[in-house]
């Protein structure tokens, strides 16, 4: 009992294990993918906050390097700052621009006027100089028509003047010159960049198409509003699907191989455990059988040697009993004997081509008496003519005198056994058939089982063992044949043998 507990201890143990192992490599498996995702989106992180401080940086030194007494040239401050510029105003407290303070790298004098007049009469105002604070660099993202345009601009005061600067950021110089600095191409990264902007239209690199789940954003927050930098690892990640896909086949796999060997294990066990408690009840049983036979037979040779016969008749009926109980003794130990050697391994048994109508006749005179003694009659009809089959004529008998002892010990009441030996194409079939009670369909199968009794014969004072049909089937088999039993419950039992014949050589 303390065994079996720690068995299932140990597989109860041995499970949760096996539970744990698979959380841990599962959790694992999804962490270093998400490792991976992190450090990616630190990336992004970084090269937006890089982006972004240097075009502020540059835009603030120019910003504040305007002068206005007398007025800086705005083109040679935008090359020593190195500030993205496409235009600058430069507006007084009245927001007029300053002589000289608006410069634009507008290919034709009229585009330059145009952009001039468009700015003051429509930007101007968006802009909202006057409420932004001295020295701090402001900017406003905006669409005019279809165009984005980013503006960055500066209150400026210096030698007691107030003075604005505005400049129009060259977004085409960010896109075509800045980015590709950050950004190192495809062909030399494992990674893949793409900037969108507010409108999720692309304005640098290349769709990620498939990949495009994977990647991780980042919006740029202090420049182009709204912008995003898409990054996502290349054909790696590819790979490390595969890798989390294979990691979890395998851990499913390891997990249902320990499952399902530990249910089998149980499964065993249980099976174990049965055929013990089997083995006892034969053990029970076979000690039971054995006694009653054997004190039949110490009374009536009592009563022999002491003379206590009343005639001559009642001599020979006496010593017929003890006959009758002696031959059932004898095939009972056969059948113990036979059964033990099976269950140590070996069936020993010696093949040799044979009739098998000769072995039944044999089986059905040694079954006389007995037949005789229950009131019952056995009709048997062998075909003629029939193939050799390769037997151990032993054995064989020994199952067919088990089927007509089971049609006698349980069938008695049908009054008849019917023996039939048939050929049956390439197979010898031997049926014995009877009126009895039949067997339940569920427990048809189980009656083959070595120990198993059926319900309704426990009670009854009918002995056995169990054996006998295991015996039969065991012994069917090494004959590379099989049994099968049809019944059908208070209609009787028919129990079939059969065997391959021998191909008789007829040329
Ligand atoms: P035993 O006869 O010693 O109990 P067997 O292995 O020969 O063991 O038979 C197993 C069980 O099958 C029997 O206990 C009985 O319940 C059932 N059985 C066998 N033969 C018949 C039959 N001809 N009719 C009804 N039940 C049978």
């Amino acid at each position: 009992m303390r065994r079996l507990l720690l068995v299932n201890a140990l597989i109860f143990a041995v499970l949760a294990a096996s539970v744990a192992l698979a959380y841990f490599g599962f959790s694992y498996t999804s962490d270093s993918r998400d490792r991976e995702l992190r450090l990616l989106h630190d990336l992004a992180k970084e090269k937006v906050l890089n982006i972004e401080s240097l075009i502020a940086e540059q835009d603030a030194k120019f910003l504040r390097g305007v002068q206005i007494d007398p007025m800086s040239d705005l083109r040679q401050l935008s090359t020593a700052t190195g500030a993205a510029v496409a235009s600058v105003f430069v507006l007084d407290d009245h927001l007029e621009i300053i002589p000289g303070g608006y410069a634009a790298g507008r290919l034709h004098d009229n585009e330059t006027n145009a952009f001039r007049d468009w700015f003051m009469a429509h930007v101007l105002k968006e802009l909202a100089l006057k409420q932004a604070p001295p020295d701090e660099r402001r900017h406003l993202y905006a669409y005019w028509g279809e165009r984005p345009y980013l503006f960055t601009f500066m209150h400026r005061v210096a030698n007691g003047r107030t003075f604005y600067v505005v400049i129009e950021d060259d977004l085409t110089y960010f896109v075509f010159t800045l980015f590709p600095q950050f950004f190192p191409p495809a062909t030399a990264s494992p990674r893949l960049y793409e900037v969108v902007d507010d409108r999720r239209t692309i304005r640098y690199g290349q769709p990620f198409l498939d990949i495009d789940k994977r990647a991780v954003e980042e919006p740029f927050t202090d420049t182009l509003d709204g912008w995003v930098l898409r990054i996502t690892d290349r054909d790696p990640r590819v790979d490390e699907n595969r890798r989390t896909l294979l990691n979890t086949i395998v851990i499913a796999l390891a997990v249902a191989v320990i499952a399902a060997s530990l249910g089998i294990l149980a499964m065993a066990m249980w099976r174990e455990r049965r055929a013990n408690e089997l083995k006892s009840e034969f053990i029970t049983n076979v000690s039971h059988e054995l006694k009653t036979p054997l004190s039949i037979i110490s009374m009536f040779g009592e009563m022999l040697a002491l003379g206590r016969t009343k005639s001559p008749e009642q001599s020979v009926e006496y010593a017929e009993i003890i006959w009758r109980e002696s031959v059932r003794l004898g095939r009972l130990i056969d059948n113990v004997l036979d059964f033990s050697k099976i269950e140590r391994g070996g069936g020993g048994y010696e093949f040799a081509e044979t009739d098998v109508g000769e072995v039944v006749d044999r089986a059905i005179e040694l079954s006389q008496r007995r037949l005789a003694a229950a009131e019952m009659t056995l009709d048997a009809e062998v075909e003629p003519e029939l193939p050799p089959a390769m037997l151990d004529a032993n054995a064989f008998t020994l199952a067919v005198l088990n089927l007509i002892d089971n049609a006698i010990k349980y069938a008695a009441d049908g009054k008849k056994v019917e023996l039939r030996v048939k050929r049956d194409g390439e197979r010898i079939a031997l049926s014995v058939r009877d009126w009895g009670p039949g067997i339940d369909r569920d427990e048809q199968p189980r009656v083959f089982e070595r120990f198993y009794r059926a319900r309704s014969v426990r009670l009854k004072p009918i002995r056995g063992s169990g054996i006998g049909l295991a015996l039969v089937q065991h012994i069917a088999r090494a004959h590379k044949g099989d049994v099968q039993l049809a019944s059908e419950p208070g209609k009787g039992s028919t129990f079939t043998i059969w065997l391959p014949a021998v191909k008789v050589d007829r040329g």
